[in-house]
């Protein structure tokens, strides 16, 4: 009975936080013109940021598509299959609604999808560099320190993101923001931690059940990727309902590790993930 009730408020919750513009809306970057997602693999735009680009794209903000972008750092070649993954990608944007021009998947030998490797940062900045000014973004949206999975090369878009932010080298007036991981529990708690999630977060993208299934179909075109646990991830992850946001900003201490001509360096600077509080 109480896990009923439970339920049941997670449910009315979802539906206001989604369908009740007033509520919808209040948390969605409001000044967002051209956004830049950034993904180490194909497939991490859906299994991750679903919820934030069916918002985009499908008219839950004053947003158009054609301003969406998408920079994938990797064919996501792990297991040989690059090539058969782009083409996989191209698909699942385009039932997602990211135009196929607006997508942009890197094949460096410097980024190789291994869950082993960090990728350094430097390589990572310059792929985003690039985007960032050819597009004219003035908001990116990417992983945040723990990537979600903990796969290093998520953690690694991350570093250089926080590289980027102190060292002040995105266009003028860029704003980046980092998808908040959670822990286990929760991270597979589905409608039940869309409550908890949107209160606490400053940004949040929510997903209808329109929008759930768009996803589901979405993750069907990574053929190779949909094996029986991501189908279980699909099923009960809280990613495939809510996201939510921190911006990374200058201000307090945070340490980044980066790599220059073989030689390790130690960044001790003053970036942040800001929390702000909700307005
Ligand atoms: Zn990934």
């Amino acid at each position: 009975m109480i896990l009923v009730s439970i339920l049941g408020f997670c449910v009315i919750f979802h539906f206001l936080a989604h369908y009740f513009k007033p509520y919808s809306r209040l948390k969605m970057i409001k000044d967002a013109k051209r956004v830049l997602i950034v993904t180490s693999h194909p497939d991490d735009e859906t299994m991750f940021f679903g919820p934030t680009i069916l918002s985009l794209c499908r008219g839950k903000s004053n947003f158009e598509s054609k301003n969406l972008f998408l920079l994938c750092m990797s064919t996501g070649d792990h297991k040989n299959m690059g090539a058969k993954r782009k083409l996989e990608l191209y698909n699942a944007c385009k039932i997602l609604g990211i135009p196929e021009e607006n997508i942009t998947i890197l094949s460096y030998t410097r980024l190789r999808d291994d869950p082993g490797i960090r990728w350094r940062e430097e390589v990572v900045s310059e792929g985003v560099l690039q985007a960032a000014y050819a597009y004219e973004i003035d908001t990116i949206l990417t992983f945040d320190r723990h990537g979600i999975s903990g796969h290093k090369n998520h953690s690694s878009i991350y570093s250089a993101m926080a590289y980027l932010v102190m060292e002040n080298r995105l266009p003028s007036a860029t704003k980046v923001f980092a998808l908040r991981s959670v822990n286990v529990l929760r991270k597979y708690s589905s409608l039940l931690d869309v409550p908890m999630s949107f209160i606490l977060a400053s940004v949040v993208y929510t997903a209808s059940v329109k929008d759930w299934c768009i996803l589901h179909k979405a993750m069907a075109a990574h053929g190779s990727q949909n094996v029986w646990f991501r189908k279980l991830y699909m099923l009960f992850s809280r990613y495939i309902l809510i996201n939510t946001f921190d911006q990374i900003k200058t201000g307090s201490q945070a340490s980044v590790t980066t790599t220059t001509h073989g030689n390790q360096m130690n960044f001790r600077r003053q970036t942040s993930i800001e929390k702000r509080k909700t307005n």
